[in-house]
């Protein structure tokens, strides 16, 4: 565990480092415009699930008014600890198939959308930009909504290296003893809830 957490130390140290200017020239590159074909957000046209932070979860709530459970749900997993209670590390948006959030082709919470749709189709694997499948690829993209993805991107990977240091060092192993049956291990710490098949808290 000590050893993953110096090497992501070091990943985010690197990762500070990132040139935004080189992953704009990367994005402008291959061109992108978002199509609003809003497939990115359903289930028909593959994985669909939109991993979350804690921090963003609290936006979103603020933002709508919802309650926490109504935004996101822990991550399917397979992990028991030894009384049988499910062991996840992420919390992932509510689905209804599509995702709860999409109205009409329209996401809702546009404007407090989590990064990995507001980045979407890109990311950052060990500092390379990667592109997931889509159909605005390919489109003219303008100089300053490159350099606007690639800071998105870099703030991204940063934080999602700091909620994995986080969570290493909070979590304490798949020990029962939770009130619930599921407990979610995040960057917070540990998150015991009751939760049951049908998707209910
Ligand atoms: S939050 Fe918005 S952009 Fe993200 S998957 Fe849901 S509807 Fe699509």
């Amino acid at each position: 565990m000590k050893e993953k957490i110096i090497q992501l130390k070091k990943a985010l140290s690197k990762a500070t480092m990132i040139d935004e200017s080189a992953i704009a020239d990367k994005i402008k590159a291959i061109g992108y415009n978002c199509l609003r074909c809003a497939k990115c957000c359903m289930e028909d046209y593959g994985d669909n699930t939109v991993s979350v932070f804690p921090s963003e979860i609290r936006r979103i709530s603020e933002k709508t008014g919802l309650k926490w459970e109504d935004v996101a749900v822990p991550a399917p997993s397979e992990d028991r600890d030894d009384a049988g209670n499910i062991h996840t590390f992420e919390w992932v948006l509510k689905k209804n198939g599509d995702c709860a959030f999409l109205d009409n082709g329209l996401c809702r919470i546009y404007e407090c959308r989590p990064y990995i749709c507001s980045t979407y189709p890109f990311y950052l694997l060990e500092e390379r930009l990667m592109v997931s499948e889509c159909e605005g690829i390919g489109y003219a993209i303008s100089d300053e909504d490159a350099m606007k993805m690639a800071a998105l991107l870099k703030k991204r990977y940063i934080a999602e290296i700091r909620e994995s240091i986080a969570l290493l060092e909070k979590f304490r192993g798949f020990n029962p003893g939770g009130r619930g049956n599921i407990c979610i291990h995040d960057s917070q710490g540990e998150h015991w809830i009751y939760f049951n098949d049908s998707g209910k808290i």
